[in-house]
């Protein structure tokens, strides 16, 4: 756990959240500020700052996430119509909380190209 991550304490249960999956090795909750009618972040409990920083010791890691993110499309009745995965990396591509993090969303038509 790094001091100071928002997402680190949220996994932590230090600060309050919506839960929608919990494991040994993953957390999702619900966006507080949510952009679509289905808006669920998914983290490793592992400190990870952002895509940029991961490595290859968390290839297993990042497949279980990945593996994870469908059950949760699922379990949000997302499958039929479709729903999108978004991972911002860098305050560029408008990341603003540095723990990794991968946005599941649905619920809505979505346009292309994002904004
Ligand atoms: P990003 O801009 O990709 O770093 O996404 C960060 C997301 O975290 C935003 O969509 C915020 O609405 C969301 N967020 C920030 N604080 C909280 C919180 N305490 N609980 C749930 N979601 C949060
Ligand atoms: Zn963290």
């Amino acid at each position: 756990m790094a001091d100071d991550c928002l997402f680190c304490k949220i996994a932590a249960g230090e600060i309050p959240s919506t839960e929608v999956y919990s494991d040994e090795d993953l957390y999702a909750f619900r966006d507080i500020n949510p952009a679509a009618p289905s808006h669920v972040l998914l983290i490793p409990r592992k400190h990870i700052a952002s895509l940029a920083e991961v490595q290859a010791e968390d290839a297993a890691l990042l497949g279980k996430l990945t593996c994870t993110a469908r059950t949760i499309a699922e379990t949000e009745g997302l499958i039929e119509d479709g729903f999108r995965c978004v991972w911002n990396c860098g305050a560029g591509a408008g990341q603003a909380v540095f723990h990794i993090h991968m946005h599941i969303l649905g619920g809505r038509p979505m346009t292309w190209p994002p904004g």
